[in-house]
């Protein structure tokens, strides 16, 4: 059996919030869990409504809460995989706190951040990621917040797995979703998700082919960084070179194999300088997975300590477990 449950889907008509289930629903079976060991935790918004419409267990919790509910599940129930559906209001703004301690705990759990740059289900005011002078119901007069980049925020929490797909792009939306899946710890993967009612064509500079060629640069493991329109050998009009302690952008055709840089999505560094090479009109915008790497998770951790507690004081955990107060701290 497939993971559509049989509810029916209430979003707006055009909504790339579709395109992402969509993708979701196919590429689950893959991994080979079952949909009864499979929940997705959401928080408020209006992507927050994924776990009604995936045939799995689902909760639909608490505004910016998601992470902080999911690190209970994971904690406590190592045989799941645990999914958070969050947006960029509900994780950026009331939900910052939880998201940046999930990063940087390494829970065991994957969150999907759609990233609309608007609050949608509240009617269009303007979010931690819309772009300085945006025009909406609450800044009639252009937002002058500066905006948030999740990605860079992620890496500076030290998050294990970061990446970043549009979703309309079926295939690299489900490759980046993929490896989040099959990594151990959290996974944050933003996706530029369209809201066409209140932010509509947000993202068409990074889809329509006269202008994406121009922006989007799409990193893998182990590649050279180049994109743009195609050279007659092939390779990108543009590459990524090294720019002092950053990043910068040359002709492909002007500069050596050697000056252009190789992905490595082990390097912290390179990360998050490509993740700073996009700016808020989305030049240069980096999709594709920035960072994967190991390290112990921490719901292994409390459940190793957990386990080493009941071997070493069985008497005081039992009174603790009773409610006695005759636990001893030693060290
Ligand atoms: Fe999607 Fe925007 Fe409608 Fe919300 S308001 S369902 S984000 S199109």
């Amino acid at each position: 059996k497939d993971f559509t449950s049989d509810q029916e889907v209430r979003w707006c008509p055009g909504c790339g919030d579709y395109a992402i289930l969509a993708a979701v629903r196919q590429f689950m079976p893959s991994l080979g869990v079952k949909r009864e060991n499979t929940v997705f935790v959401s928080g408020i918004g209006c992507s927050s409504r994924f776990p009604y419409y995936m045939n799995t267990y689902g909760m639909h919790s608490i505004h910016g809460r998601a992470p902080a509910i999911a690190t209970g599940l994971a904690v406590s129930r190592p045989d799941l995989s645990v999914w958070v559906v969050t947006g960029d209001g509900d994780a950026l703004s009331i939900g910052g706190n939880h998201l940046i301690h999930a990063l940087r705990r390494n829970v065991n759990l994957k969150i999907l951040l759609f990233n609309n740059r608007i609050y949608g289900l509240t009617k269009g005011q303007y979010s931690p990621t819309s772009e300085q002078g945006k025009i909406t119901k609450s800044t009639p007069y252009g937002s002058v917040d500066y905006p948030f980049n999740p990605v860079s925020l992620a890496l500076g929490a030290e998050a294990t797995f970061v990446g970043r797909a549009l979703d309309s792009d079926r295939a690299s939306l489900t490759a980046v979703l993929k490896a989040a899946a099959e990594h151990r710890g959290t996974a944050l993967v933003e996706i530029f998700q369209d809201c066409p009612i209140f932010n509509d064509g947000s993202f068409d500079l990074l889809r329509k082919p006269d202008t994406k060629d121009q922006r989007l640069i799409s990193v893998t493991h182990g590649e050279p960084i180049r994109f743009g329109p195609p050279l007659d050998d092939g390779k990108g009009a543009y590459a990524v070179v090294r720019e002092g302690f950053g990043l910068g952008i040359a002709k492909a055709d002007e500069v050596d194999e050697a000056d252009i840089v190789v992905h490595d999505q082990t390097d912290h560094n390179l990360a998050f300088a490509l993740s700073r090479l996009s700016d808020q009109d989305l030049n240069h915008t980096v999709v594709g997975i920035f960072r994967s790497v190991e390290r112990p998770t921490y719901d292994d951790a409390v459940r190793a300590q957990v386990e080493q507690a009941k071997k070493d004081k069985p008497a005081d955990l039992q009174a603790l477990l009773n409610g006695q107060d005759t636990w001893t701290v030693v060290g």
